[in-house]
């Protein structure tokens, strides 16, 4: 019977109604002080909310968060408390919401500032950066006169609702829980978007992503602005709920804090915010009251018993305490639906069938002292399979990159439609129509089949980044976002992965991810397609069944490049070979000539092969 139930999922809305329901009546029916414990939980969790968009999905981490609280809070107080601002600005501060407009947009400034000097940094440097100016805000607000210095500043009026004034705790809980829960379904929507595909690439698939047409500086931007507007609501309530501020809550420690709780409760999902932050607040009430009766002394021992928890935790279950959790809940979501009906993607032309679309002129690529390619030349026209073959450390991969614009050539150039491709990003070749896999597979492992096929047409659907970010906030992307999926479906059902549609690409054999690599590299309308060993891995049926598909994508005009080293796949399937040994060509023509001619052979037979 149990198994039953269990087994019965309950559908996510159900389940999110019944839990806004009983909010709706808490402030009904709880203390005092346990409604305030629940203004703090959401006040929290609103801050790391956008660290889990920030840290847990885009892979950015961020000390800093509670510098954007202070300023939110400050930019409020400053503005409704404040009687000796000139006229021009004191007229903001006549309305507490026309106060948070100003909050958001200034905390929108400098993110874009900080974020714009602070997201190149890479690796540990990232977060040093978030410390450094996490506490040069911090010192702002403490020694600025004008904000009180560190005796704070008092007398902040209520917020208003309908000239109603929102003074009491029970009050403003409504507006906190409300916030919180525009902005976990307008996270939760955004990351299932156009917008938010590109955002989850962001963690281990840059260059995929970039590769896929996807901006990812601006990605990595959108997050981190999001994530301090977030954070500049919940200092905007602050200010409004206690009416008196002073720098202490928007310290580094606190910063360090709602890391915690992000990651605590599991930063890769929404309401993973949630918990972390439930969990933090009630554990901390709970041990300062508990932990100095028990040791017989003053202090702050939660400091310790968190740093404790905080290292168990990384140890026992590195995405938070939710995936667990969720887990045991029976709440499941229906698949996605596709619209077959969904009106087409637009398509580019063709190029006319004896046009020459790839051309590498004379190109040599020296990593130091070694020279990876020399000298090498290479064309495609139309309509062509090319291989591009040769044994292990040839420089193929290094070839496949100097063509699709990853790598730039020492000298010499490649022409791709006869545009240089030299000082072009990824993606602007991308959008030239070279579209390409991957020799180690780079996928979203998490991610379903579909998704991760739809990131390869995100060049095809453009709103702009604003436009796309709000859209799917909001979900008023929902036509495009089908045309989108519906485009991601027929190139999975093209490369034959239908059956696997809605399965997470991680849990794939190597064969079917590298045909997913295919399917993704097709839904960007390539006229070129570049693939990297894309029969490593394949069992002979499956080597067959890519022939086939390759063929047939010939047939449609599509032209191929491939590079392989597995010499009976390519010689019944191209129309040309190039061979490479030691970084030079030393063979070039039909399939049959090349593979007599003695100094292939001898590289094949002689060499690592
Ligand atoms: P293939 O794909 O034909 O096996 P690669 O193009 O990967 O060969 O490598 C060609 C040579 O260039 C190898 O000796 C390899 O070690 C070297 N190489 C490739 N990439 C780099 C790099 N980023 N830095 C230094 N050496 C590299
Ligand atoms: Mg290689």
């Amino acid at each position: 019977m149990s198994a039953v139930l269990a087994r019965r999922a309950l559908p996510p809305r159900l389940v999110f109604g019944v839990f806004v329901a009983l909010l709706a009546v808490a402030p009904l029916v709880l203390p005092e002080f346990t409604v305030t414990l629940l203004n703090y939980i959401g006040l929290y969790a609103l801050v790391a909310l956008g660290l889990v968009l920030l840290t847990g999905v885009g892979g950015l981490t961020s000390f800093g968060q509670a510098a954007f609280v202070g300023l939110g809070a400050y930019t409020t107080a400053l503005l409704t408390a404040s009687t000796t601002l000139p006229g021009w600005l004191a007229w903001i501060g006549a309305s507490a919401w026309l106060a948070l407009v100003a909050g958001l947009l200034l905390t929108a400034l400098f993110a874009v500032v900080l974020g714009s000097m602070t997201l190149k940094l890479s690796g540990h440097y990232l977060p040093l950066g978030t410390i450094a100016w996490g506490i040069s805000l911090y010192f702002l607000f403490g020694n600025m006169q004008f904000l009180g210095g560190f005796t704070g500043l008092s007398g902040i009026p209520p917020i208003s609702v309908l000239g109603e004034p929102i003074d009491t705790g029970r009050e403003i809980f409504y507006l906190i829980w409300l916030f919180l829960l525009a902005g976990i379904v307008t996270t939760q929507n955004l990351l299932d978007s156009r917008e938010g595909r590109a955002i989850r690439a962001l963690k281990g698939g840059m260059v995929m992503a970039e590769s896929m047409g996807v901006n990812t500086s601006a990605a990595r931007m959108t997050i981190f602005v999001l994530a301090a507007l977030h954070a500049c609501a919940s200092g905007w309530l602050y200010a409004h709920m206690q009416r008196f501020l002073n720098p202490t809550p928007f310290s580094l420690h606190t910063g360090i804090e709602y890391l915690f709780m992000a990651v605590v409760g599991g930063a890769g999902h929404v309401w993973g915010a949630l918990l972390g932050a439930t969990v933090f607040t009630v554990a901390k009430q709970w041990l300062q009251d508990w932990l100095p009766a028990i040791i017989g002394q003053a202090g702050n021992f939660e400091v310790i018993v968190f740093g404790v928890v905080m290292i168990i935790v990384l140890q026992r279950a590195r995405d938070g305490l939710w995936p667990p959790l969720a887990r045991l809940m029976p709440v499941r979501a229906a698949p996605r639906r596709i619209d077959a009906h969904a009106p087409p993607l637009a398509r580019r032309a063709m190029p006319a069938a004896d046009e020459t679309l790839l051309e590498a002129r004379r190109i040599t690529k020296r990593f130091g002292g070694l020279v990876a390619v020399n000298d090498m030349h290479l064309s495609v026209r139309a309509g062509e399979i090319v291989a591009l073959i040769g044994p292990n450390g040839a420089g193929k991969s290094t070839m496949f990159n100097l063509m699709s614009g990853v790598l730039d050539p020492t000298s010499g150039e490649v022409l791709l439609r006869g545009q240089p491709v030299a000082g072009h990003s990824a993606r602007e070749v991308a959008a030239l129509g070279l579209s390409r896999t991957f020799q180690h597979v780079r996928l979203m492992g998490q991610m379903s089949v579909l998704e991760n096929v739809a990131i390869g047409a995100h060049r095809r659907e453009n709103p702009g980044l604003l436009v796309g970010v709000l859209s799917g906030a909001w979900r008023l992307d929902r036509k495009q976002e089908q045309r989108l999926l519906a485009e991601a479906a027929r190139q999975v059902e093209r490369v034959g992965l239908a059956d696997h549609m809605f399965e997470p690409a991680g849990s794939l054999p190597l064969g079917k991810q590298r045909l997913l690599e295919v399917a993704r590299a097709l839904a960007a309308d390539p006229c070129l397609l570049l693939l990297d060993e894309p029969a490593a891995g394949l069992r002979y049926l499956e080597k067959r069944a890519l022939a086939d598909l390759l063929r047939k994508l010939r047939g449609e005009g599509l032209s191929v490049l491939l590079v392989e080293h597995d010499m009976d796949f390519v010689m019944g399937l191209v129309d040309r070979v190039y061979v490479m040994d030691f970084g030079q060509k030393i063979a070039e023509g039909l399939p049959q000539e090349v593979q007599r001619d003695a100094r292939v052979l001898e590289a094949y037979l002689g060499g690592i092969e």
